[in-house]
């Protein structure tokens, strides 16, 4: 074992997501880390055209809704059009969606669904493919610490249902293609500055209380779960398969 097992070099990383928050943090350390990224969004951001710039032989965006019938195999179509193979997928794009139980209608819970849950797995069916004909591949499934607990003080069954089902779904891949060379692990975060958090953050009583509830009393940066993230897709977790690594500050502790 060496530190170079913690790189990415000469590797193909497709991410979905990867316009902002955790998706581009996880981009840019994978570039620092040797990868040649394939980008996947629907909208463009400042950063990921900095991103683009900076490493135009090594950085492509291909712009896709993920839940669009054909986006699984565009996507792992123009990683291998782009960089010739696809070693590691970061199933990161997601979305969130609070309210009660009782009120919350059928179409916002398929949203979430189909966002959260069958486009990953949709994306992973098509990714796996060229990782079998290369005889090997790491899939990071973005779950949630919302896979694990009840969240507070917000109401939001249905994210909590589908990261849940992100854990186990990469737990089974995980077993089913273990023999073949492919890791599959989820990755799964407490509360993370980001997009999808800052109208919480902005509330001081949902501040108040998700801080509370974190042992380290803060807030992630998205780099912190990019390191995980490159820990799961390097060779340096070359026996880790079928985990559910847990990156909360102690939320899930108590
Ligand atoms: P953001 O809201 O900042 O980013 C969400 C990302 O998902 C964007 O890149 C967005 O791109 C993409 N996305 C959403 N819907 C679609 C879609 N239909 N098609 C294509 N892309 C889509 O969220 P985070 O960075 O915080 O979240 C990233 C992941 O981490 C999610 O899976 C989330 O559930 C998970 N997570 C986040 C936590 C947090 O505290 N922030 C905690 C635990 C898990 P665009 O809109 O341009 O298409």
């Amino acid at each position: 074992m060496s530190l170079s097992m913690f790189r990415l070099d000469g590797k193909v990383a497709l991410i979905t997501g990867g316009n902002r928050g955790i998706g581009l943090a996880i981009a840019q350390l994978f570039v620092e880390a040797g990868a040649s990224c394939l980008l996947t969004s629907r909208s463009e951001t400042d950063a990921l055209h900095a991103l683009l710039a900076a490493h135009p032989d090594r950085v492509a965006w291909h712009r896709a809704d993920v839940n669009a019938e054909d986006a699984p195999e565009a996507m792992v179509g123009a990683a291998l059009d782009r960089f010739g193979r696809l070693d590691v997928l970061v199933n990161n794009a997601g979305i969130a969606d609070n309210g009660d139980f009782h009120d919350f209608d059928d179409a916002r819970l398929k949203r979430i669904m189909d966002t959260n849950l069958i486009a990953p797995f949709r994306i992973a069916r098509a990714a796996i493919r060229p990782m079998l004909d290369q005889g090997g591949g790491a899939i990071v499934n973005i779950g949630s610490i919302s896979g694990h607990v009840a969240n507070t003080p917000q109401l939001q069954v249905a994210y909590n249902a589908s990261k849940a089902a992100v854990h186990q779904m990469s737990r089974v891949m995980a077993f089913e293609y273990a023999a073949r060379g492919i890791r599959v692990n989820a990755l799964a975060p407490g509360y993370v500055v980001s997009d999808m958090t800052a109208g919480g953050i902005a509330r001081p009583e949902w501040n108040r209380i998700w801080t509370e509830n974190t042992p380290m009393g803060r807030f992630a940066q998205p780099e912190e779960m990019a390191s995980c993230a490159l820990f799961l897709a390097s060779d340096a977790a070359s026996f880790v398969t079928g985990a559910v690594l847990v990156a909360d500050g102690g939320y899930t502790t108590h």
